[in-house]
């Protein structure tokens, strides 16, 4: 059967040898402060929508804003680093390759290219985890009871760096190398999913299969989370930023002002699929990254005229004393002190 690679055995003591023997590279940066590496990618073709590579570009961008404010590493890959695990499945092939390579990080944080942070303050709360090896959002009783493959979002999850993440990457993998394997699995999904149609097989699915059907060997090293969004659905939040802006502050990272906003279904880079039309994507993902980079912009006097436009204004008086300047909400950001909450 299909693998990442060759097993790898005896890995947290390889690992923690490694740590040992390399001061200088810490996986815990500060107490309860893990060191983060952030993990995106794109097709290594250029987009078929003349607008996509200048929206990647930007949807990158946001990424970066948001890991300088937060001293996380940041990789992006535009390789399929491995032909069987095309499409969506590449992450498993690039979070292993990353993983084995950087023993001194401690978690790596997928998100989806289409994944907006849409909250530049929040961080999740790191200490809450320390004795789960993978983050996602969701809820218990829709992955282990309903079985349902919309119970948890693979556009963005986090992974500890361990023996027990190998082994689960590992097991996620079999089920999508191209062609008769994938198909056979999105057979098998359609039959122990619900409301999930016999296509090929996905990663989120796999995973809500693996999960729902190995809950013994998976379950108590997984935290579904809910209590923030981890992973949005735009269509639920594009049209309230304004309204958040007016009652609320960035930091809260739940439906009062989401972490993140991803943009599931729409297609930034490419042909648009069935599911919602190409211009209600475009506004949503225009006014989800102008509503992310006013929270950076603000920070240097400026701000969007409004969530639709490109075009800013100046919003604070230059002067000439700029340290005498002291709002409590700017500085977070602009020097932020590590917290775990
Ligand atoms: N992706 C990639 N390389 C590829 C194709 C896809 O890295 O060759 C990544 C990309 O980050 C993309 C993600 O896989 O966002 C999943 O696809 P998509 O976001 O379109 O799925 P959806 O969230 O709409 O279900
Ligand atoms: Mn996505």
């Amino acid at each position: 059967p299909y693998s990442l690679g060759p097993a790898v055995r005896d890995y947290d003591a390889r690992r923690a040898a490694w740590l040992a023997a390399h001061p200088g590279f810490p996986a815990f940066v500060a107490p309860e402060r893990p060191r983060v590496l952030v993990v995106t990618g794109s097709s290594p073709r250029r987009c078929s929508d003349p607008e996509g590579d200048h929206v990647l570009l930007r949807a990158f961008k946001n990424k970066a804003d948001y890991c300088r404010v937060h001293g996380f590493d940041v990789f992006y890959s535009n390789a399929v680093l491995d032909a069987e695990m095309s499409g969506f499945w590449t992450k498993l092939p690039l979070l292993r390759a990353l993983m084995v390579a950087h023993p001194e990080t401690e978690l790596l944080w997928w998100v989806d290219s289409d994944v907006v942070f849409t909250d530049m303050l929040f961080e999740p709360p790191w200490g809450k985890y320390a004795r789960h090896n993978l983050l996602i959002h969701g809820w218990d009783e829709a992955v282990y009871g309903a079985r349902n493959w919309l119970g948890t979002n693979a556009g963005s999850f986090v992974i500890r760096n361990c023996q027990w993440s190998l082994d689960l990457l590992d097991a996620w993998a079999k089920m999508g190398p191209r062609g008769p394997v994938r198909d056979k699995y999105g057979r098998i999904f359609a039959e122990a999913l619900s409301n999930r149609a016999p296509y090929e097989a996905d990663d989120q699915s796999a995973l809500v299969y693996l999960l729902a059907t190995q809950r013994e060997r998976w379950a108590d090293k997984v935290f579904l989370e809910s209590s923030y969004l981890l992973h949005g659905y735009w269509k639920a939040i594009v049209d309230r930023y304004e309204e958040m802006r007016s009652k609320w502050r960035p930091g809260l990272g739940d439906d009062r002002w989401p972490l993140v906003t991803h943009f599931v279904g729409c297609k930034p880079c490419g042909k648009q699929g069935a599911s919602y039309e190409a211009t209600q994507c475009r506004q949503g993902m225009e006014r989800a990254l102008n509503f992310a980079d006013d929270q950076i912009l603000k920070l240097y006097g400026f701000q969007h005229e409004s969530l639709n436009t490109t075009a800013v204004r100046r919003v604070r008086n230059d002067t000439g004393r700029p340290m005498d300047a002291d709002d409590e909400e700017i500085g977070r950001l602009l020097h932020p002190t590590f917290r775990a909450t």
